[in-house]
Formats: C-alpha cells, structure tokens, sequence
C-alpha cells in the first residue's frame, strides 16, 4: 500500500488548478472522467478513487480506472452507489462490513480490504443526479483513516466541478453527433478532421467517398419515417465500420453520408470502399409485412492528389461524382472523371447561375426568320432564347441545367414573356407576322 501523504495547503491549491488545466484542454470523456476522478481522490485524500457515471437509458453505471482498460459497469441500484445515487444522498461508512448496504464479495473476491468509504452524488445543472463519486480508504499521514465532514465537504466541492465539467462535455458531444445515427455529424466530422487529419493530409494516399441511399423517399413514402430512419441507421451502421480501418465517417444530411479514408494506396483503399459497397448491398431491414427490404446505395470517389490538390476540391469532386452516378446508373460506385467534369460541372455548382438567369431575366432572344418556299416570302419568326451569362453560354446550357434542377417550367415562361413583350410592345406586333415559340414536352 502507498502511503499517501496529507498535501499541505499550497500543494492542494497547486495540484486543484493542474487538474483544472488538464481539464480545459481535454474534449474526451474518458481522460475527463480520469481526471475527475484523481481530482476526487486527491481532496479526499483517499487510498482509492472512481467516479460512476449512470447512463439510464441502459439502466448502469460505469467507471473507467485507465484510458485503456475497458469499463466497468455495473446494474443501476448496485452497491453503496446505487444507494447515495437513488436517495441522492451523501454515505460516509467508516465501519463497511458492520453495513448491510456494502457487498463484501468484492473483497472476498480480490482480497482488498475496504476500510472506509465516502460516497457522494454527482449532479448536473437541473438537480438530476447523473453519477456519484466515490472515495475508499481515506489516508493520512500514518496510513488508514476516518473519512470525516471535512472530507466530505471536500469531496462534495469536487462532485459540484465534476458535475458542471461533464454536463458541458456531454453537450458538447452531443453537438458533434447525429443523434438518429450516432455517426458524427457535420461539425464533428470537420473537428475531427482539423485536429488529426487535416495536418498529415499532404504526406498520404486519401480518398473523398460520397454516398447516398437509392430511392429512400419510397422507402418514407410506402413503409413511414420509422422505418426510414431503421434504413438510415442500417446505412450508418455499414458505413461506420470504416472508422475501424483509421475513416472518418459521417452523416451529412438525410440519406447522404460522407467518408475521408487513408492508406497505403489507393487500389487498397479501393478495395475496402468496393467491399464495404457489396456488404451495404447485402443489408435487409424487416419490413411490416415481414418482408425484406434491401439497402440500395450509390458513391462517388476522388482521390488526393489525382482528382484534387486540396481538400475543398476533394469534396467538390467527390460530390459531383455521386451526382453523375444519380443521374446515370444508380447503385454503383465511381470514381471522378475529368472529362465528365468539364462538361458537367456546371450542373452541380450552377443553382445560383440559374436563379440568376431567371431572377434577372438574363437573356435575348434570336429570332430567326421562317420562309414560305413557295413565295419566298417571311411569314413568321422563331424565337430563340440565348443566354447573357458568362457561365451559362448556350441554350443547352441552360435546359440541361432547369432540368437537372425541376425548372425547365421557369425558362419555358421566361421565354414565352420576352417573346410577347419584343412581339407587342417593341414589335408593334411582329408586322402581322407569326411568331413560334419552342415548348417544352
Ligand atoms: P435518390 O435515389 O436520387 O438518392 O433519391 P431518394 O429517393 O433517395 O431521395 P433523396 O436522396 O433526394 O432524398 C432524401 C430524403 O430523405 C428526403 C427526406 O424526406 C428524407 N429524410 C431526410 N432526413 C430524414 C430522416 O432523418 N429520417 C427519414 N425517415 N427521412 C429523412
Ligand atoms: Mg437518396
């Protein structure tokens, strides 16, 4: 047994603002949790120290006693624990085994001799008990000793910090992830990335995936939002075990997912992203009619450095990639092509072009004479919408574009007005000639 010497006052007050540094610059709940806990067991100067933390959607408590080590846990209502956290009340026992609250199995089993104990509830802001501290063989200078009020003020100092820095831990998580999927969400996802990725970026083979599930709106449509979200979940599940091989998954919105992956090379790394497409394929969710309903997703893929030199471009090119699968075959997985980029892009990055161009009525119209061939006479004049936009340059331009978005009705009106207004107003009506407009089908 270590023989814990009593810290004086300034040796307190020394190590008190040490765990507080600590503490400031830890986001993870495992070190805050340790930290926390040896801030406990230094005011209480006790041989041991753990906090429990009670997650009550699974009805336990759990304690960390090392960063590696896995948890402890233990059924809600156990031990003195289960005591001071169900009374939210302070337990000081300096006699256990005269207490019929404390299990003596423990020590029988480990051969470690509770002599004291000091239990404490943790609360968070509300006044909800969300864990208890608890300190066991409080120490002095000449070894064992009596917990007392005073180390039971000491303690309650530290459960009153201890709840306060975990309820903003737990908010703070809780803002990094999707709460349907538990995958990181968009913030967490960036956070993550600045701080462990984006400064090795340059030195490896990486790669962008995009993924979206395929006709997810007949999934809602026909079978609820219930079992949209089950198929959302079964989706994240799949695409989170690329964070076992060193990814970074995340939700990005809806049905659409994200994925950074690293690694040696890119045919490996194409590899995993193939597998994990065949074993996303292999997915089922029971539908109410017992059915079985498959998981169908798409995925784009751009590769750093080939496809892009930084990592904005990464995405944009990832993303534009999953488009063109949308738009051509879904279900499969490509990878960026350059060649359909030069001619695509603008479908993709063209939304505020197009507002735009229908906001500002940016265009002309051409009109190009009709000839009777009989009488070698006009007769009427087609009328030609031609975009003023440096982006937009022609008229495929444009209809490709209203189309990919829904608003090829927009640029059909857009063209029909311009016509009538040169026609009547400018044209004094065309000189009684016809005009013909093109409609769409
Ligand atoms: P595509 O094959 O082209 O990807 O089309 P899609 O039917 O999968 O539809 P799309 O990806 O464009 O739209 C996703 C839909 O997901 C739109 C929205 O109603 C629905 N959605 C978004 N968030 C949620 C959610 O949290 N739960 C459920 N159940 N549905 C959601
Ligand atoms: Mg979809």
């Amino acid at each position: 047994m270590e023989n814990r010497r009593v810290l004086n006052a300034e040796e307190l007050l020394e190590k008190i603002f040490f765990f507080m540094n600590e503490m400031v610059d830890t986001k993870d709940f495992g070190s805050t949790i340790l930290l926390l806990t040896e801030l406990g067991r230094t005011l209480a100067n006790s041989e041991r120290a753990s906090f429990w933390y009670w997650d009550r959607a699974k009805k336990e408590y759990w304690t960390l006693v090392a960063l590696d080590s896995p948890r402890i846990v233990v059924p809600e209502g156990s031990g003195i624990v289960g005591a001071s956290i169900a009374g939210n009340e302070t337990i000081l026992i300096n006699d256990p085994y005269q207490d019929d609250r404390f299990n003596q199995e423990v020590d029988k089993e480990t051969g470690y001799q509770t002599r004291s104990i000091l239990c404490i509830p943790v609360t968070n802001s509300k006044g909800d008990v969300i864990g208890a501290y608890q300190a066991i063989n409080k120490m002095d200078d000449q070894g064992y000793w009596y917990f007392d009020d005073r180390d039971e003020k000491r303690l309650a100092m530290a459960a009153v910090f201890c709840g306060k820095t975990l309820e903003s831990q737990i908010l703070y998580s809780e803002s990094q992830l999707d709460q349907l999927t538990g995958l990181k969400n968009r913030r967490g996802y960036y956070e993550y990335y600045e701080k462990n990725v984006h400064p090795y970026l340059l030195k490896q083979s990486c790669s962008i995936v995009m993924a979206d599930i395929d006709f997810f709106k007949r999934v809602n449509d026909t079978y609820g939002h219930e079992y949209g979200d089950m198929y959302i979940r079964m989706a994240a599940k799949c695409l989170g075990t690329l964070e076992q091989q060193g990814g970074i998954v995340s939700r990005r919105s809806g049905d659409e997912f994200y994925a950074y992956i690293d690694g040696d090379s890119r045919e490996e790394l194409y590899r995993i992203i193939r597998e994990l497409h065949k074993t996303l394929g292999q997915q089922t969710i029971i539908l109410p009619n017992r059915e079985h309903l498959k998981l169908r997703g798409s995925a784009g893929i751009a590769w750093y450095s080939k496809d892009a030199s930084n990592y904005d471009e990464l995405i944009k090119k990832a993303d534009f990639t999953m488009y063109t699968v949308k738009h051509s075959n879904k279900g499969r997985i490509a990878e960026f092509s350059q060649e359909e980029y030069q001619r695509d892009e603008i479908l993709v990055s063209g939304n505020e072009e197009l507002n735009k161009f229908i906001e500002n009525k940016l265009l002309k119209l051409a009109y190009q004479p009709i000839v009777d061939v009989h009488t070698g006479e006009i007769f009427a004049y087609e009328a030609l919408m031609r975009p003023k936009m440096e982006k937009l340059k022609t008229p495929f331009d444009v209809i490709r574009l209203a189309k990919s978005q829904s608003r090829l009705m927009d640029i059909e009106v857009l063209t029909w007005e311009t016509a009538l207004e040169d026609y009547f107003i400018h044209k004094n009506g065309g000189n009684g000639k016809k005009l013909f407009i093109n409609s769409f089908p």
